[in-house]
């Protein structure tokens, strides 16, 4: 009973990437198959020798395979959360995984390419079509653009990147960060500029961007405020926030042997990721009176966006090849539990 109460408003999916150019050339044995129709995942673990091979199969709300489209992925799965947006709710996309397999893809793809484009400027389409749609609407979206890092929030459009902010909470607004950046934007060209800003500073300081952004937590933000006329001539104003959010690499950071900066790193990324494992599985549950939205920055800044009115979608990334059987595994049981 508990499974379902929750179907509505969090959504975990699956998404597994092609096998790369170097993954063909090595001849890597494609360990997982994706059943569209019946939502399953079906992981093949040539390693797993006790069992006799036998394969392991997940179910989820969707799933996508290597031939999957962006704007497939929007319709089906994304877009249905930016319109509750639009409709004054809070909503949170998570991109999760191991490092190589698709989150910055999913979440913001080809950023030129049109049938590439991943879900943020998907939606910054998505917002102002919709705005331009309407009539007896006044509208005001802005943006933020934030960054956690060893459990240290960081402000990707403030010109001071060396500032850390932080989490605040009053009993009016609930949780938020102080002083954060927010710019009102009028179009979909000033929603990319803001995103182009962000990354740019995201990059900056980092001496080697891979590294950085696997372990760094991004979440762009995306407030749509409507305020509208109603029946009693007063004007009523609605606010619904969009969290996009490029999670940090799953993959075990602590491998044996890290020591100091590296170990007490590893141990924070993991953290948030964790936390919020627990606060998913909490919410979706439905019986825990306790959500331990307090456990880590990323949770605690997302506390109003998950969980009550808000709805999330969780996508695991994964990859295809045998090599990376066991990351694989470890993110299809994490989505499974939050599922
Ligand atoms: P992550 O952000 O999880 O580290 P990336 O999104 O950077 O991973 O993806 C790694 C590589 O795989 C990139 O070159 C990306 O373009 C490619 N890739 C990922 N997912 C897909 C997909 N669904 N279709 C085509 N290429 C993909
Ligand atoms: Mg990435």
């Amino acid at each position: 009973m508990s499974k379902t109460r929750n179907a509505e408003t969090v959504k975990v999916v699956v998404r597994c990437r092609p096998m790369n150019e170097k993954e063909r050339a090595a001849k890597y044995e494609r360990v997982v198959s994706v059943d569209v129709k019946l939502g399953q995942i079906i992981v093949k673990n040539p390693r797993d020798v006790a069992n006799h091979d036998v394969p392991k199969i997940f179910t989820f709300d969707s799933v996508y395979d290597w031939n999957s489209k962006q704007i497939d992925l929007y319709d089906e799965t994304f877009r249905p959360l930016v319109d509750s947006v639009l409709l004054g709710f809070n909503g949170t996309i998570f991109a999760y995984g191991q490092t190589g397999t698709g989150k910055t893809y999913t979440m913001e793809g080809v950023r030129n390419d049109p049938e590439r484009r991943g879900v943020i400027p998907n939606s910054f389409e998505h917002i102002f079509t919709q705005i331009s749609r309407t009539q007896n609407q006044q509208y005001l979206v802005r943006a933020s653009y934030l960054e956690i890092y060893q459990e240290e929030i960081r402000d990707l459009l403030s010109k001071d990147q060396s500032r850390r902010l932080e989490l605040r909470e009053r009993t009016d607004v609930g949780v938020y960060v102080k002083d954060l950046l927010s710019f009102v934007t009028k179009s979909v060209k000033e929603l990319e500029h803001v995103m182009n800003v962000g990354n740019q500073n995201r990059s900056v300081g980092a001496t080697n961007m891979n590294e950085h952004s696997s372990r760094s937590h991004a979440i762009f933000v995306i407030t749509v405020e409507c305020s509208e006329v109603g029946l009693d001539g007063e004007s009523h104003i609605r606010m619904g926030k969009l969290n996009l959010v490029d999670l940090a690499g799953s993959e075990r950071q602590a491998k044996t042997g890290a020591q100091g900066e590296r170990l007490k790193e590893a141990t924070k990324i993991n953290l948030s990721l964790s936390a919020l494992g627990n606060v998913i599985s909490a919410l979706v549950d439905g019986r825990s009176s306790h959500i331990p939205y307090r456990d880590s920055k990323l949770t605690r800044l997302l506390q109003d966006s998950l969980g009550g009115n808000a709805r999330t979608v969780m996508v695991a990334n994964i990859g295809p090849a045998s090599y990376n059987v066991e990351e694989t595994l470890t993110t299809l049981r994490y989505a499974n539990r939050a599922k």
